[in-house]
């Protein structure tokens, strides 16, 4: 019997089993690699999927596997290297990889799912992007050297940078690529003095045509470090070699690094990620739910959208902790369940049991238009303006996805939704009475949230 036949028979009896939603979420993306006399080796897209089924499923799969060879055998699992295990030098699965192309160059240290292709671009990230792209075609261009990334967590700096790799690897297979961490170049350099190493040190990183390096504000306060950095990017530079740095900040605000070391990186081009904004963050959720294999309805891709905003590592986290909820409960993710979810995510308070109605009931109070025809389709400037207010408010304090609110409003489609939210948000900052009419209906609804 091969492994791929035994693992086969192993999934039917896992999908006649088990619940649809779990056979499709924990065990369809498993693949078999290998069979010895008394092991199967499974394959797991990543860490976190393996840890899950090991305290959730290992019995369950074991019990399938064994039923399928007809005695018992054990299971190995090993991570799949396209699976984004970072930096780790020893990979356990690199025994395992006969589906590795041998011809193939590989870089370990460089993430192969960090591609351009995989990189969702916004109005956020679109300079960095378009940076990025160009030093991958043409690596070493003076303008463009150094290139520094910056910007918060979770931005996709490190995406970036590992794109930047995959594209020139790709591109140029004879271009030696050295990509680490401000961190990894650091522990290097320490290692290399410890074993007398120095001279193999610095080759191993001088011999790069293009170098990576992430984070560069870990070299703070590492004197002899950036004394090392600063030879190692001289030399290169002085070739003609890229270097591409990823940082925190813009390199003019770091502080604990050298002077010379920063007029350098200012030398070349810098360009900051901000944070998503609201249809970037959509179509994020959009992709990495596909990409993970979840079916979410609109009004659930909305609300994460609306609600998980300060970066996308947190947008991708709360899909997959929706994925483990419906798991464990054996539940379809639902509103209900994406709520509870966001809701653990960033706090009871921020999803308030304040309702749509609540708040046209308020507006139409303080504005003396009727709720009926506040939801209703005339064009009459007050009540178009009392409309559109509701609507923004319904947003900004509720977080309701533009589809639902559209519901709300006499069934409006959400990009006239979208257009009332931003006509409101430009006149409070022209019109003093928009302005102070929509802070006191803020402050006011605010409060009843507590
Ligand atoms: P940073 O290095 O800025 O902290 P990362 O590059 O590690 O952020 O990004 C965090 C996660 O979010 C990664 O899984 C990355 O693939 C993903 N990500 C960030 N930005 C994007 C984007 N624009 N498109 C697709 N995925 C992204
Ligand atoms: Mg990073």
């Amino acid at each position: 019997m091969t492994h791929d036949i035994l693992w086969n028979d192993a999934k039917g009896g896992l999908r006649s089993t088990e619940p649809s939603h779990a056979y499709s979420t924990w065990f369809e993306p498993i693949g078999s690699i290998g069979l010895s006399e008394d092991t199967l080796i499974l394959e797991v897209p990543n860490q976190f999927f393996f840890e899950w089924i090991q305290s959730h499923h290992k019995e369950t799969i074991e019990r399938e596997v064994s039923k399928a060879h007809g005695g018992e055998i054990k299971i190995k699992y090993t991570v799949s290297p396209e699976g984004g295990v970072e930096d780790k030098d020893e990979n356990p699965s690199a025994k395992w990889s006969p589906k590795q192309p041998v011809a193939k160059q590989k870089n370990k240290l460089i993430n192969e799912k960090y591609t351009f292709a995989s990189f969702i671009q916004g109005a956020h990230n679109q300079f960095a992007k378009a940076a990025a792209l160009n030093v991958s075609e043409t690596p070493g261009q003076q303008s463009f050297n150094p290139l520094v990334i910056y910007g918060g967590v979770g931005m996709g700096k490190t995406h970036l940078l590992h794109a930047i790799g995959n594209k020139i690897i790709e591109q140029s297979p004879e271009k030696k690529v050295v990509c680490a961490s401000s961190e990894k170049f650091t522990l290097d350099f320490i290692s290399s003095i410890q074993k007398n190493r120095t001279v193999e040190f610095s080759k191993s990183y001088r011999i790069a045509d293009v170098l990576l390096i992430d984070d560069i504000q870990f070299f703070q306060g590492k004197e002899q470090t950036q004394e090392q950095f600063f030879h190692t990017f001289n030399e290169l530079f002085q070739s003609g070699k890229q270097i591409v740095m990823t940082a925190d900040r813009y390199p003019g605000e770091m502080v604990g690094l050298q002077d010379r070391l920063l007029s350098r990186f200012k030398s070349g081009l810098s360009v900051d990620i901000q944070p998503p904004d609201f249809e970037t963050r959509v179509a994020i959720v959009m992709e990495k739910a596909e990409i993970n294999g979840l079916k979410l309805p609109y009004d659930i891709i909305e609300l994460i959208g609306t609600h998980i905003k300060n970066n996308v590592r947190d947008l991708e986290s709360t899909i997959i902790r929706l994925l483990a909820h419906s798991s464990l409960s054996n539940r379809e993710i639902d509103y209900g369940l994406a709520k509870k979810v966001i809701k653990e995510r960033i706090g009871t308070n921020a999803i308030s049991d304040l309702s749509i109605e609540d708040i046209i009931r308020r507006v139409s109070e303080t504005t003396h238009i009727k709720e009926k025809e506040i939801v209703g389709a005339s064009r009459k400037m007050e009540i178009a303006e009392a409309r559109q207010i509701s609507i923004y408010l319904c947003r900004e304090i509720l977080g309701t996805p533009l589809v639902s609110i559209g519901m709300h409003f006499g069934g409006r489609d959400h990009s006239t939704v979208l257009h009332a939210c931003r006509v409101v948000e430009n006149k409070t900052k022209k019109d003093q009475r928009v302005s102070a009419l929509v802070s006191e209906l803020k402050n006011e609804l605010s409060f009843a949230l507590n």
